[in-house]
């Protein structure tokens, strides 16, 4: 169909797909438009490397599509012209230069999803919205597909998936006869195989950082401004990617849940930011992992590449389900009724507690933590304590590279936070120090003791984890598989109850003197 003359089209920074259809060829009676804006920078104090990577990959893209010979407009955060909202924006380029139609690509966000359709309507011009061409599934499948159900089933989306897009799969069953290696992944790093060396660039930021920091915006963590260190266009993804299949994935699966001080990143493959901008489309990745399995699966065995899809296949298609079908409820939920600030350290990383430190330290050097850092370490600590769960989303969503909210809410507030009250966490993702003590070489190097519930130098998990559960007994005693630690708990002499609730309560009062 033939374009309508003098048409605008918006991207936002996280719509980088060049794939998309939108830029088959240049059309000189469409022009896009890619701004920096106050709007994105301040709805929450970001980490200086979210900001400067955003803009340098959004900058990066104009030159790209400028390159094809495509019309864009780049509104930078010092141009004065900027009116720093994407309405604004929209509003002023459309009635200054003439355009007479608007489109604009679905936002992933909510909150952007309701601003683009208000700020549509209320258009002199006639709008339209089209598909990213990113994702796997529809916004509302999941919705649809557990519709009347109370909890959501990962495993069973999962498994439509794979039959769905016949990924690992031989005829209907699943290649090696299990959906799942679990019993073959997930084993602590025990040192016998050398980590990788995470391939960083040097990407050099500091005119960018220079502006971000004359505009005073608000940032968290550290940057070296002449060497960001994450990919911000389509070369560099594709060469982070490949790196990851030749290095990381034969190991992926074993060591996915493993921490250690010897590395910030493991096998992880660190492809989040790539993605969630949609530089990289997910069933790139997937089929880069099939292929090389396929390849040479004595080197990359089936678990490893299992665990590695289920990972994109499943949980971040799975997640972004979650958030629309949570949507707008989702924001408000706090099934403990936990109020408490977040400790002082999640902004410091100074705290005696190593695998805290080790976790928030990383997370204010790179921006990155793997997933069952985030998980088991600060989100389970922060809610063994009882933190807002409005804080606790707030510290991720600033925080990662990788954070929208569209993944970062249902990992954070449903699968860490469990304020859903379980529709997607069949029970809190809460541990003492053994699961740590176990996962990670962190508790040799701490200053308290990991087999200790109370007393001198006792672990602060330990007895947290236990006044955890006796607070919310109420909530969580009827849940199946929770049940075995109340026994536990009452099995227990009362004494030693006691001594243990007195110690927690001790480390709640002076929670930032960890
Ligand atoms: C509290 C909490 C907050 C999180 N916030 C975010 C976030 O804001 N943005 C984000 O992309 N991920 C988030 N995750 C999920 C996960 O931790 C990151 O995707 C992962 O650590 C990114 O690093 P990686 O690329 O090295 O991942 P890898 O371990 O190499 O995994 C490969 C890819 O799989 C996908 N993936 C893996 N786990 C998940 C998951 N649980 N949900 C969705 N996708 C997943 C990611 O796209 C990731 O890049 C969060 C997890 C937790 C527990
Ligand atoms: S002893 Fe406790 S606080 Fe220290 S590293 Fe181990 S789990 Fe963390």
């Amino acid at each position: 169909m033939a374009q309508p003359e003098k048409t605008l089209r918006l991207i936002l920074g996280d719509q980088l797909n060049a794939s998309h259809s939108w830029f088959a060829q240049p059309d000189n009676r469409v022009t896009f438009v890619i701004m920096e804006v106050r709007q994105e920078t301040d709805y929450v104090a970001h980490h200086i490397q979210k900001v400067a990577a955003f803009f340098a990959a959004m900058r990066a893209f104009s030159d790209h599509l400028q390159r094809q010979g495509h019309r864009v407009i780049y509104l930078r955060l010092e141009d004065p012209q900027n009116r720093q909202g994407i309405p604004a924006n929209i509003n002023h380029l459309v009635q200054s230069r003439g355009f007479r139609r608007f489109e604009y690509l679905l936002p992933d966000e909510y909150r952007l999803d309701m601003q683009l359709k208000d700020m549509a309507a209320s258009l002199p011009v006639p709008a339209g919205a089209a598909d990213t061409e990113h994702f796997l599934t529809e916004r509302h499948d999941l919705g649809e597909m557990f519709a009347g159900k109370k909890r959501f089933l990962m495993e069973s989306f999962y498994r439509k998936m794979r039959r769905r897009y016949d990924i690992l799969m031989d005829g209907q069953k699943p290649v090696g006869g299990e959906w799942n290696f679990d019993t073959e992944n997930r084993v602590p790093y025990d040192g016998r195989v050398p980590i990788p060396a995470p391939l960083t660039f040097r990407n050099d930021v500091s005119r960018l950082v220079d502006m971000i920091r004359r505009s005073k915006v608000k940032t968290i963590g550290e940057i070296e401004p002449r060497q960001l260190i994450w990919p911000i266009d389509r070369p560099q993804a594709i060469e982070l990617l490949d790196t990851f299949i030749a290095d990381g994935l034969p190991r992926f699966g074993t060591y996915q849940d493993a921490m250690t001080l010897k590395s910030w990143s493991l096998f992880h493959s660190r492809l989040s930011f790539a993605l969630n901008t949609k530089i990289l489309r997910p069933m790139e990745i997937v089929a880069a992992a099939v292929n090389a399995w396929q390849k040479n699966p004595k080197r990359v065995v089936i678990h490893q590449v299992e665990g590695f899809v289920r990972q994109i296949l499943g949980w971040r298609e799975y997640m972004r389900g979650v958030y629309w079908a949570m949507m707008p409820n989702f924001e408000g939920m706090n099934f403990f009724g936990h109020d408490r600030p977040l400790p002082d350290y999640y902004w410091t990383g100074e705290t005696r507690m190593r695998c805290l430190a080790a976790a928030i330290g990383q997370s204010l050097r790179y921006a990155y933590a793997h997933h069952i850092q985030r998980l088991m370490l600060t989100g389970s600590f922060a809610l063994l304590v009882g933190v807002h769960p409005d804080a606790v989303d707030a510290w991720y969503l600033g925080i990662y590279i990788d954070a929208v909210q569209w993944v970062e809410m249902p990992n954070t507030r449903a699968m860490s936070q469990f304020a859903d009250g379980g529709v997607v966490a069949t029970k809190p993702y809460v541990s003492s120090a053994n699961y740590i003590r176990k996962m990670s070489d962190y508790c040799g190097a701490c200053a308290y003791d990991p087999k200790k519930r109370h007393g001198e130098g006792a672990c602060p998990f330990n007895s947290l984890y236990w006044d955890f559960y006796a607070r919310h007994r109420d909530k969580l005693a009827s849940n199946p598989r929770i049940g075995m630690m109340y026994r536990t708990w009452d099995r227990m002499a009362a004494a030693e109850r006691k001594r243990i609730l007195q110690q927690a309560d001790t480390y709640r009062r002076g929670l930032n003197s960890l």
